[in-house]
């Protein structure tokens, strides 16, 4: 929403992108794709665990909260060495961006300190960087900032109202308060979805509503889609037709035409039809690498073979 209240995108406007005949919506999609970023390209990031497992929050579909059993390996804060060699493979396998990740509620100053030196020694290979790492202030953004960081994720997950479905230990709010701090302190957005927690078609709604009505939509919008971990409350969550999750890919490409929409975690489940569905609806953006926190992602040599197919290149 803009200072004066201003909706870019209304509910009705956005029902009516949804209710669009699917070949109608993905043409338009494309379309919008097609104006706003070079033909036959997308933007490859790595994401690294820095910080694993332990988690005090309790988000339904994680392995990494501390409030379910789960069969993860706790790990602490990674060395910066091991940051260093990891951020030289994803530069060497073409990644343009490194994403780090803690499993925190939010960064104490110590922990801060070490992710700022890993971020200054990642920017200082040529990579731009991203990290997550839970709530942080305005004070947190502005050290973030300083140290050159390039992009912050925090995921609003789903819609306001099902967002308490989804995670107790803290608010709607307080997520968008994040997002205020980081985008204040002059940092890039990064900030999506999860798709398959249970939701409704509503939900995916309201929250490209919620992204696309920021006074600057997120500059990437990651969509997932669940990968049910085992000892988490969403272990047995039932599957979302394919064609209702490259629906929301294409209702966020043209509501936020100018941003990265990443097709995120879950494609290691997906067919490469449903890869080549994806990036023809808008999706322009993938985390590439094996390994995706503590789940399994599409490899690098499928990933290879599949752009090489449909001729796309990396940016
Ligand atoms: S999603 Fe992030 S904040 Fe939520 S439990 Fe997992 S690591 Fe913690």
């Amino acid at each position: 929403m803009t200072t004066n209240g201003y909706k870019a995108w209304p509910k009705e406007r956005t029902r009516e992108l949804f209710a669009k005949p699917f070949n109608d919506l993905l043409s338009q999609a494309h379309q919008a794709l097609r104006d706003n970023f070079p033909h036959n390209k997308i933007q490859c990031s790595t994401l690294y665990n820095i910080k694993t497992g332990g988690c005090p929050e309790n988000c339904g579909y994680c392995s990494q909260s501390a409030h379910y059993n789960t069969d993860l390996k706790k790990q602490p804060l990674d060395s910066l060495e091991n940051v260093i060699s990891a951020a030289k493979a994803a530069k060497d396998g073409g990644a343009s961006r490194f994403c780090m990740g803690a499993a925190w509620r939010s960064p104490r100053q110590p922990d801060l300190d070490v992710v700022k030196a890993m971020i200054k020694a990642v920017k200082g290979m040529g990579l731009e960087t991203c990290v997550t790492l839970g709530m942080v202030s305005e004070d947190q953004a502005d050290q973030l900032k300083e140290v050159g960081l390039d992009y912050y994720n925090h995921n609003i997950d789903t819609s306001e109202e099902f967002y308490r479905y989804v995670v107790t230990t803290r608010t709607f709010d307080d997520r968008l308060k994040t997002l205020d701090n980081v985008s204040g302190a002059g940092i890039k957005v990064c900030c999506g979805l999860i798709i398959g927690m249970g939701e409704s078609s509503n939900d995916h709604m309201e929250a490209l509503m919620t992204l696309a009505n920021l006074p600057q939509p997120p500059e990437s919008v990651p969509i997932n889609m669940l990968i049910p971990m085992d000892g988490t409350p969403m272990a047995n969550a039932a599957k979302v037709h394919p064609f209702d999750f490259v629906r929301v890919i294409a209702v966020a490409r043209i509501m936020m035409p100018r941003s990265y929409v990443r097709l995120s975690a879950g494609r290691s489940a997906m067919s490469d039809e449903m890869h080549a569905l994806c990036l023809f609806a808008g999706a322009n953006s993938i985390f590439f690498g094996d390994k995706l926190l503590t789940t399994e992602n599409s490899s690098i040599t499928r990933d290879e073979m599949l752009l090489q197919k449909l001729g796309i290149g990396i940016e």
